[in-house]
C-alpha cells in the first residue's frame, strides 16, 4: 500500500569542504534547496556548462569500495555518505554543487554532512512523494552475501546489517539494527567510520591511491584491532556498513517502508537492491533473485 507524504528540501544553503580519499583532491560541497520532484542532483561547477547528474540507480556504475555515478556529461565518486545523510535526514530534493568529482572523505563517516544538513534546516514542499511499502520479499545476492527486503507492519524503514568476515579477520563480527529517523541519525549512525584492514590499506597505497590518508583518517585494523585509533561504537563497522546501505538504497529514488536485512553486502549488491526496489515503483512483483557478479 502506498502512502502519501510531503517532499522536503533544505531551508538554507550549507557547505562542507575536505579532500577526496582516493584522489586526495580538495573539494567543497554546497548544498542548495531543490525544486519539488527534482530529487538529489549533483552539479559539477568545475566543468564547463556546470553539468548535472541525478543520484538515481540508472546512473550507478559498479565500483568496489565506493559508489560512482556516471552520465554522458560528467561523473561523481564516493557519493554514498552524502547520499545516506540526505536520505536519512528526510531530504528529497537538493542540489549538491561540487568543484571536484570525488566527495570529501572527511573522517570516514557521514557526520559532517549530517551536521551541515541539520543546520541547514528542513522545508516541507507542496508536493507529495510516494512511499513504497514492500508487499513481498525481495532478495539479491548469493548464499555468502545477500540482502532481503521484507514487508513489515512497523512504520518506516528498519535495516539490519550483519557483518561477519570470519574468525581469521581482524575485523570483529557485529550486527546493527536501526530504524531510519531524522532525529537520531546524527548521533547513532552518521559518526560510524569507514574501515579497512592494514593489508587492504597497504595494497591501496602501493597503487598510489589514498597516499595522504593516515591511521587517524579512518579505522584501519591490524592484528590487534584498530591502529592508533579507538572505536566510536562497539559495532562501528556494521554501523558503517549500514550507513553505506542507506546511501546506496537512496538511489531507488523513493521512501521505502519495510525491513531490510543485509548479510555482508557491499556497494555493488546494495546497488542491485536499489535497482530492484526502483523496479517495484509501478508494480510490486514476486520474489526476485539476483546474483552478484
Ligand atoms: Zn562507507
Amino acid at each position: 500500500m502506498q502512502q502519501i507524504r510531503f517532499q522536503n528540501t533544505i531551508e538554507h544553503m550549507a557547505h562542507v569542504s575536505g579532500r577526496g580519499y582516493w584522489s586526495g583532491r580538495p573539494i567543497t560541497l554546497t548544498f542548495l534547496p531543490g525544486s519539488p520532484n527534482a530529487g538529489i542532483v549533483f552539479r559539477r561547477v568545475d566543468l564547463p556548462g556546470r553539468p548535472e547528474i541525478k543520484c538515481i540507480a540508472s546512473n550507478r556504475r559498479d565500483t568496489s569500495l565506493r559508489t560512482t555515478l556516471v552520465s554522458d556529461a560528467c561523473h561523481v565518486e564516493m557519493v554514498e555518505h552524502v547520499a545516506a545523510a540526505l536520505y536519512a535526514m528526510d531530504i528529497d530534493n537538493c542540489i549538491v554543487e561540487c568543484d571536484a568529482p570525488e566527495m570529501p572523505g572527511m573522517d570516514g563517516s557521514a557526520l559532517a554532512f549530517a551536521v551541515a544538513l541539520e543546520r541547514a534546516g528542513i522545508r516541507k514542499q507542496p508536493a507529495t512523494s510516494l512511499e513504497i511499502a514492500l508487499k513481498m520479499p525481495l532478495r539479491v545476492g548469493n548464499e555468502n552475501q545477500w540482502i532481503t527486503a521484507i514487508p513489515s507492519t512497523d512504520p518506516g524503514l528498519t535495516i539490519q546489517y550483519q557483518l561477519d568476515y570470519g574468525s581469521s579477520s581482524p575485523i570483529p563480527a557485529s550486527t546493527t539494527t536501526y530504524t531510519l529517523n531524522r532525529d537520531t541519525f546524527a548521533q547513532q549512525v552518521a559518526p560510524a567510520r569507514t574501515f579497512l584492514t592494514e593489508s587492504e590499506a597497504r595494497g591501496l597505497q602501493s597503487q598510489g591511491v589514498a597516499s595522504h590518508v593516515t591511521y587517524r583518517d579512518l579505522v584501519i585494523f591490524g592484528p590487534n584491532g584498530p591502529i592508533d585509533n579507538s572505536p566510536r561504537y562497539e559495532d562501528e563497522c556494521s554501523r558503517h556498513k549500514l550507513l553505506d546501505l542507506i546511501g546506496d538504497l537512496s538511489l531507488c529514488g523513493m521512501r521505502v517502508q519495510g525491513k531490510i536485512i543485509a548479510h555482508r553486502s557491499g556497494h555493488i549488491l546494495n546497488g542491485y537492491l536499489a535497482e530492484a526496489v526502483h523496479e517495484l515503483k509501478d508494480s510490486q512483483v514476486p520474489m526476485r533473485n539476483r546474483y552478484a557478479a
